[in-house]
């Protein structure tokens, strides 16, 4: 039969398949998440995430090493503290784990784009992410006292060397507050990485294992994005964009991909996207099962992100792909 078009002409050999191949995986494109615990000789491995550990300060030089070898040029910093409060005060603390961490990194390796998380639930007694409410039983997490703490965080790991700062609590003018610190320091030049839109998702259960950020009440649906509305996902990107996100960010990945694209069609800025603990976690699991096999899986799953439009992936997946893509 005579066909104008045979779509399978260009598929026929790995050289003309790899010709036309649309949507490439850069080590670049990878940033890697990093949990880092107070204390000395910590690597605590963390059971849901396979693979993954915290560590303290003292522990990171490995892990950096591996990763600048694998050339994967940023990691994404998570504190735990020894101590939590009300108010989450060890977020600001320049002895805390985060700021110590940095200056460790940036010693160590001062190419490594260090990326700071910004928020308050791996700090707080209560597990929320801003302060609450005084009022006996309320449980609501105030948006605007919040913004002066968050501020204060993301001032104190500039001030310890963050080449980018990522605030993730979804406080409403989060954005525009640490902008207005950052330049207050004389941080100018200092950019922030927006979690713009990120869901209220069932996906970070292993995360809070990690993080040891669990909320002891309630949930974070009152601040975090309805796993249901896209349109709102994009007045939240507009919102930050307005108020100086240089870098957006959509969290998590990979049942979000529609937000990503039509995040991509409309804003310049540079996007990212989180492959979170959970995607990781069912990857991993059905690895371990002999269900899936690892590499296509992860990389297949990485590359629909990218294809959605994300220049960033945030993934617990970084150093494994970076050895994967150098090997092809
Ligand atoms: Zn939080």
């Amino acid at each position: 039969m005579s066909l104008t078009y045979r779509p399978r002409r260009l598929r026929r050999t790995s050289t003309l398949r790899q010709m036309v191949r649309e949507t490439a995986l850069r080590t670049d494109d990878l940033i890697a998440p990093l949990f880092i615990v107070e204390g000395h000789g910590l690597v605590r491995p963390i059971s849901s995430m396979p693979g993954q550990a915290q560590l303290s300060v003292d522990q990171l030089d490995r892990e950096i090493d591996q990763l600048m070898e694998l050339r994967v040029p940023a990691v994404l910093l998570f504190g735990i503290p020894a101590h939590k409060d009300a108010n989450g005060s060890a977020a600001w603390d320049p002895q805390g784990p985060v700021p110590s961490a940095i200056r460790a990194i940036k010693q160590r390796a001062p190419d490594m784009a260090v990326i700071a998380d910004v928020c308050l639930c791996e700090y707080t007694d209560h597990g929320h992410c801003g302060v609450l409410s005084p009022a006996p039983g309320s449980g609501d997490v105030l948006n605007d006292p919040t913004l002066d703490l968050l501020a204060r965080a993301a001032a104190a790991y500039a001030d310890a060397g963050a080449d980018i700062v990522a605030p993730s609590a979804m406080m409403d003018g989060q954005v525009a507050a640490i902008r207005a610190a950052l330049d207050r320091g004389g941080y100018l030049n200092v950019p922030i990485m927006a979690y713009a839109a990120k869901f209220a998702s069932a996906f970070y259960g292993p995360f809070r294992e990690a993080a040891e950020s669990t909320p002891q009440f309630g949930d974070r649906r009152a601040y975090q994005m309805d796993p249901a509305n896209g349109r709102e996902a994009l007045r939240e990107m507009a919102l930050d964009a307005a108020e100086g996100a240089d870098l957006l960010m959509v969290k998590p990945a990979g049942a979000y991909l529609d937000i990503i694209h039509a995040v991509r069609e409309r804003y310049d800025l540079p996007l990212a996207a989180y492959q979170v603990s959970g995607e990781y976690a069912m990857l991993k699991a059905a690895v371990q099962n002999g269900w899936l096999d690892e590499r296509r899986a992860a990389m297949e799953s990485l590359l629909g992100i990218k294809r959605a439009g994300a220049d960033l992936i945030i993934t617990y997946y970084a150093k494994q792909a970076a050895r994967w893509i150098a090997e092809e």
